[in-house]
């Protein structure tokens, strides 16, 4: 191995119309870090624009018990194709002074490792580019992350970094060190599952007392508006025992309290997987709760996994039901049945849970989803005494949702990133109107809601 070199891994800020922290950490970036803290022998150093646990932030920023929290933001200027959206547009994460002072902080870096999820967040990504040419003028500047991996094209013309870096770090992020620096930097090892990639390495990041965990990857399911089948071609899933270990190993380490899945489909095959990962973490006697950001398949939820979610501290529940029509259930895939829902809820019920806990996603703004479709789901979660959770439908480059629009004339193939963004979509090319969007949000609301049903 040759001499050890410095890799500055950047998070960039979220500019948006609403960010909420949801429990959000830069996941695949710690597992990049940690594969390099393994196998490699860089320094390596984190920025997380998004970070709310930054010392210096302490006294400002608010934080719930279970972990989430607003960002800090800044309203910046609309750029001109969203300047139609009612909505003020912002930049969250944490001051651009506090991000010029981290960089002044860290050794100069040989290499920038940057990611970036949603395709309409580029501009964070640019944002981050132009300082770090500005600090440290032509250091190579590597992009991954979702909006490299599904926008490779627009990434290159557009972002300022060197190289654009698609689909998933553990295979090609190795190799590509060896390509940048030279055979001594890095071993010619294939790492192929990920439960062969190292835990990751929370020790880059400040305040663990919320940290996400991974089980599987990818999902059985092929819905219409989702990404996750493009972006993990298989399903994986990573051992139940190795899972816990990594809980109580991170829980004992940091004494993390709250853990949030970040598995797109938690439940699935769940006897040889969160049925036996679940019942480890109870007989581990571990004192922590569990969060489902990402949403639950409903059809799994049975009575034996509803008192296993209990007795494990599954706190914040969320189920992904997106509509109670059938037509659109039938148009945006097969995850749901008629009656999984109130099955589920009877499950959880009997394990303990209120009905007033169990969080129920609904799509709004899908191609050819009606008011009166939206509305009857609604209405309908709130009669089985449960808290409907509108998720406003984003166009996604590569879903079959996304050729419909393209083919329907709503989008262009090309259109600028900024418009996947799913208020502008809603603003500007959706079918549902504004006012009708406004109902659907005072009947979500508790108390309007709560009168609608009555
Ligand atoms: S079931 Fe969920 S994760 Fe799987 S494809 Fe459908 S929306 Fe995506």
């Amino acid at each position: 191995m040759s001499k050890a070199k410095n890799i500055l891994l950047i998070n960039p800020w979220i500019y948006d119309f609403t960010a909420y922290d949801f429990w959000l950490r830069p996941l695949g970036l710690l597992y990049i870090a940690s594969l390099l803290q393994k196998y490699t022998r860089f320094r390596l150093h984190l920025i997380d624009c998004l970070s709310r646990r930054h010392p210096a932030l302490e006294k400002i920023i608010k934080t719930k018990p279970d972990g989430r929290g607003p960002f800090l933001k800044k309203e910046v200027p609309k750029p001109s194709v969203l300047k139609e959206v009612p909505r003020k547009y912002s930049r969250y994460g944490i001051p651009i002074e506090l991000f010029l002072h981290e960089l002044e902080e860290v050794p100069f870096p040989d290499l920038v490792l940057l990611t970036c999820t949603m395709t309409y967040w580029y501009p964070g990504v640019q944002l981050v580019v132009e300082l770090i040419r500005r600090k440290f003028g032509q250091v190579p500047v590597v992009l991954g992350g979702i909006y490299a991996t599904l926008l490779p094209e627009h990434a290159r013309s557009t972002s300022g970094a060197d190289v654009i870096f698609q689909g998933m770090g553990e295979r090609g992020f190795l190799p590509l060190i060896r390509e940048i620096f030279g055979d001594g930097y890095s071993p010619d090892i294939q790492v192929e599952t990920l439960d062969e990639i190292p835990w990751p390495a929370f020790d880059l990041i400040p305040g663990q007392d919320v940290l996400p965990v991974l089980t599987s990857r990818g999902c059985l399911f092929e819905c219409s508006f989702c990404a996750s089948p493009l972006l993990c071609k298989k399903f994986e899933q990573r051992p139940p025992s190795s899972v816990v270990s990594e809980i109580e190993y991170h829980h004992r380490r940091y004494r993390t309290q709250n853990f949030a899945f970040y598995d797109d489909a938690l439940l699935l095959k769940k006897e040889n997987h969160i049925v036996p990962l679940l019942k480890g973490v109870i007989q581990r006697d571990l004192s922590v709760f569990f969060h489902t950001p990402n949403g639950l398949h409903v059809r799994e939820i049975d009575s034996e996994l509803a008192s296993l979610f209990k007795k494990a501290n599954v706190q914040s529940l969320f189920l992904s039901q997106e509509s109670t029509d059938a037509g659109v259930l039938a148009k945006a895939g097969s995850k749901v049945s008629e009656g999984d829902l109130e099955r589920a809820i009877v499950h959880l019920e009997r394990a303990g849970y209120r009905r007033q806990e169990i969080n129920v996603y609904l799509m709004v703004g899908l191609l050819g989803q009606t008011y009166s479709s939206m509305k009857e789901s609604v209405l309908h979660v709130q009669r089985l005494g449960a808290v409907p959770r509108l998720a406003y439908f984003s166009p996604v480059p590569g879903t079959c949702e996304w050729k419909d629009l393209v083919k329907g004339g709503y989008i262009a193939q090309d259109a600028d990133p900024l418009l996947h963004n799913k208020l502008a979509f809603m603003f500007l090319m959706g079918d549902i109107s504004p006012r009708d969007l406004k109902l659907l949000k005072e009947l979500t609301d508790e108390k309007k809601g709560q009168a609608a049903v009555s």
